[in-house]
């Protein structure tokens, strides 16, 4: 069986049907806006490896930018999930509504250039002012932030 995580309130479960890659922290405003919290992890499946066991009534979503839109628990605000338009083929989820969030670690930093500057994550990863340079799908182009 896959990984397993859900929401504050319990009311939306979902179970990762493989594993989990690209692993990283984001720091940018609209992470920071959406978890109330200096930066959020996200790792990447592949779209349709996320499968919602429960309360997918309750799953909402709202555009959080030009190319993208997140998806968060319409009862307790729990933020899952986020799609960006130029990776169609992938969904990033929240890594901390994991059941274990340890299973899986954080890799690189990006929107680093958005840092609050009181937060020290304390590691030696790779730091990004925006995008990483290798990101699928944008190739040289990035969109607005
Ligand atoms: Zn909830
Ligand atoms: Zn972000």
């Amino acid at each position: 069986m896959g990984l397993t995580g859900g929401c504050m309130c319990g009311t939306v479960r979902y179970e990762l049907k493989s594993d989990p890659f690209d692993c990283g922290w984001c720091h940018c405003r609209t992470c920071q806006l959406t978890s109330g919290a200096p930066a959020m992890v996200f790792a990447s499946v592949p779209e349709g490896d996320l499968a919602w066991t429960s309360g997918a009534s309750s799953v909402k979503s709202v555009a959080s930018s030009s190319f993208g839109h997140r998806t968060f628990c319409g009862e307790c605000g729990t933020p899952f999930l986020m799609q960006v338009d130029h990776q169609p083929e992938t969904i990033d989820f929240s890594v901390a509504t994991l059941d274990d969030p340890g299973a899986i670690a954080p890799m690189f930093h990006i929107f680093w250039a958005s840092r609050v500057p009181w937060f020290d994550p304390g590691d030696d990863l790779p730091r990004h002012d925006r995008f990483r340079p290798d990101t699928r799908g944008l190739e040289g182009t990035e969109p607005p932030e």
